[in-house]
C-alpha cells in the first residue's frame, strides 16, 4: 500500500514543481499517448479479447480508435482551449479586463471500470492531462490483463513522476480514497459512486461520478421497425450488453412488440447465425459473479420468452433474448441488466411511456424511436436523462461537442471534447482593473463617509438593463460616464 502513498506523493510534488501546467508539456505528453495507443494497439486488444473475448472489431473500434481520436482532436484545440475565455463586461467593469482563466486541479484520481476497460482509463487521462493536472489512473481489476498493460505502458511513455497506474481491487481502491486528491474522476456503478463521493467529501474534494442505471427504449409505430430493431439490438448486444449505454428495456405497444420480435428473429440470424455461441462477433459475460446475477434475473422473472435464452456459464455465454409481456414489478425491471437480455414491458401511448421513465431514476440515456415531432418533443421536455438520442441507441457517445454523463442516480458531471478539459479545470474567474486616479474616482462612492447621493451613483451604474442590441452602445454610455467623472473631478480639485 506504500506505492500508493508514494505515487501520490510524487504526483503532488511533481505537480507542485509547475511542470504540467505548460502547453508545451502538455501537448508533449498528449503526442506520446497518441503514439502509446499507435504501437500498441495489437497488444492492448489482445488483452481484452483475454479478459472478456471482447470481438476484436469491437475493441479496436471502440477502445483504440476511440482513444486515438479523442488524443488528436485535443491535440489539435488545446492552444485554443487554454486561452483565456472573454466574457462579456457589466457596465461598472466596462474599463477593466474580465475573463475566466482555466487553471489545473492538481493531482486528480480516475478509477475505472472493466466494460470498456482501456478507453475509460484514457478519456478521462486525455482531459487531465489537457488541463494540466497530474493523475493516478486506478483499472478495475476485473480486466487483470488490460490493466496489466496499463500500468506497463503508461510510465513508459508518459512523464513517469506525473502519472501512475495503481493496480488492484477493492483495498487498493479504499487506500487510495484515503489520500488526498484535487479531483475524482469516477466510472463505475452508483451504488460505489456513492462510497466515492462519501469519502471525497472528507477533504471537499470535488468529483465527476459516471455512473449507470437502467437505460430505456420507446418505440411507436411511425418508426421504421426494422431499422429501429437493427439499431437497438446493436446497442443491446454490443459487448454482450455490458455498455452503460446500452438499451436496457424496450417500452411500446402490443402490436409493435409483435412487429419487433420478428424482426428482431432476422436481424440476429443474419448477425449471429443460428448460434451465437460459435460466433466470433458476439462477447462474453466477464466473469461468473456477473453471468449468475444476469441469469438470475432471467429465471426469476416470470415472462415469456420471445428470442433466446440459451446460456453456458462455462464459456460465459449468454445469448441475446427478448422477453415480451415483462411487468414492471418483474425482478429483471429492478436493477440494471448489464446483458444482451431485453425486456419488453407494453405501454399504450407515449405518455404512459414518459410516465414509466419518471417513476425510476432518473437514466444515463434515453433513446425513442418515433417520427412523430410531438413525441420526440414530449421525451426531450418531460423527461430527465444524462442525454437524449432519437432515433438511434449509443451514437451520442461519439458526439464530442455535447456533454456525456448523467443526472441524479445516473451521475454528476460530464466530459468529452472541450467538456473534459473543462471539467479537470478550475475555472477562475479574472477582474484586472487599473490603478489609475480616474478610476479610482469612479468607484469611490463606494467609501464612507456613506451619503445617499454616493448610494443612488452606486444604484444607477450597477442597475441590470436590458440594453438594446445596439453595438457599441455600453463602450458609448461608459464615455460619457467617465468625461462626466472627469469634469467633475476636474471642477472640484480647480476649487480646492
Ligand atoms: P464498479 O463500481 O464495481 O467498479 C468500478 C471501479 O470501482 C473499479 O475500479 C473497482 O475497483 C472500484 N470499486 C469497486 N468496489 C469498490 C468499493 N467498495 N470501494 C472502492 N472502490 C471500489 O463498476 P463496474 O462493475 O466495473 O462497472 C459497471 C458499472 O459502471 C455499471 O453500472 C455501468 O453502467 C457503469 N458504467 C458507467 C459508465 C459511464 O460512462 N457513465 C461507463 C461504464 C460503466
Amino acid at each position: 500500500m506504500s506505492t500508493i502513498q508514494d505515487a501520490v506523493t510524487t504526483a503532488r510534488e511533481s505537480f507542485n514543481s509547475g511542470i504540467t501546467k505548460s502547453y508545451d508539456f502538455r501537448l508533449k505528453q498528449l503526442q506520446a499517448l497518441l503514439q502509446l495507443v499507435e504501437e500498441n494497439s495489437e497488444l492492448i486488444e489482445e488483452a481484452i479479447t483475454k479478459d472478456f473475448k471482447k470481438p476484436t472489431f469491437e475493441v479496436n473500434l471502440f477502445e483504440t480508435t476511440t482513444a486515438k481520436n479523442e488524443i488528436r482532436n485535443v491535440i489539435h484545440k488545446l492552444k485554443g482551449w487554454m486561452e483565456p475565455a472573454k466574457v462579456e463586461k457589466p457596465l461598472p467593469y466596462i474599463m477593466d479586463e474580465v475573463f475566466i482563466h482555466s487553471e489545473p486541479y492538481g493531482v486528480v484520481a480516475i478509477i475505472s471500470p472493466w466494460n470498456y476497460p482501456f478507453m475509460l482509463c484514457i478519456s478521462p487521462l486525455v482531459g487531465a492531462i489537457a488541463a494540466g493536472n497530474c493523475a493516478i489512473i486506478k483499472p478495475s481489476e476485473i480486466t487483470p490483463n488490460c490493466a496489466e498493460i496499463l500500468s506497463k505502458l503508461i510510465p513508459r511513455y508518459l512523464n513517469p513522476k506525473c502519472y501512475h497506474v495503481v493496480t488492484g481491487g477493492v483495498p487498493e481502491t479504499t487506500t487510495l480514497l484515503e489520500q488526498r486528491f484535487d479531483y475524482i474522476f469516477y466510472t463505475g456503478s452508483s451504488h460505489v459512486g456513492k462510497i466515492i463521493q462519501k469519502a471525497a467529501s472528507k477533504y471537499l474534494t470535488p468529483v465527476t461520478l459516471e455512473l449507470g442505471g437502467k437505460t430505456p427504449v420507446y418505440v411507436d409505430s411511425t418508426a421504421d421497425i426494422n431499422l429501429a430493431v437493427r439499431r437497438i439490438l446493436w446497442g443491446k448486444c454490443l459487448n454482450a450488453g455490458q455498455s452503460c449505454i446500452a438499451p436496457d428495456y424496450v417500452l411500446c405497444t402490443k402490436e409493435v412488440q409483435e412487429d419487433f420480435i420478428k424482426s428482431a428473429k432476422n436481424t440476429l440470424k443474419t448477425w449471429y447465425g443460428n448460434d451465437a455461441k460459435q460466433s466470433p462477433n458476439f462477447a462474453r459475460i466477464v466473469n461468473s459473479n456477473h453471468f449468475r446475477r444476469i441469469n438470475k434475473l432471467l429465471n426469476d422473472t416470470d415472462a415469456n420468452t420471445a428470442i433466446g435464452g440459451r446460456h453456458d456459464i462455462q464459456d460465459l455465454f449468454i445469448e441475446p433474448t427478448i422477453l415480451k409481456d415483462v411487468n414492471l414489478s418483474d425482478p429483471i425491471m429492478q436493477e440494471e441488466i448489464f446483458g444482451p437480455i431485453l425486456p419488453i414491458v407494453n405501454v399504450k401511448t407515449a405518455q404512459e411511456a414518459t410516465a414509466v421513465v419518471n417513476k425510476g431514476e432518473k437514466p444515463l440515456a434515453v433513446y425513442v424511436f418515433s417520427n412523430d415531432k410531438q413525441v420526440q418533443d414530449m421525451f426531450l421536455k418531460d423527461t430527465s436523462s444524462g442525454n437524449l438520442l432519437i432515433n438511434d441507441t449509443m451514437m451520442h457517445f461519439s458526439c464530442d461537442t455535447i456533454p456525456f454523463g448523467g443526472v441524479g442516480n445516473s451521475g454528476i458531471g460530464a466530459y468529452h471534447g472541450k467538456f473534459s478539459f473543462d471539467t479537470f479545470s478550475h475555472r477562475k474567474g479574472t477582474v484586472i482593473k487599473k490603478l489609475d486616479k480616474v478610476g479610482e474616482y469612479m468607484n469611490s462612492s463606494r467609501y464612507p463617509p456613506y451619503t445617499k447621493t454616493n448610494l443612488q451613483m452606486i444604484s444607477f451604474l450597477t442597475k441590470k438593463r436590458k440594453w438594446p442590441s445596439f453595438p457599441f452602445l455600453k463602450q458609448v454610455v461608459s464615455f460619457f460616464v467617465g468625461v462626466m467623472a472627469m469634469y467633475i473631478f476636474m471642477s472640484r480639485v480647480q476649487n480646492k
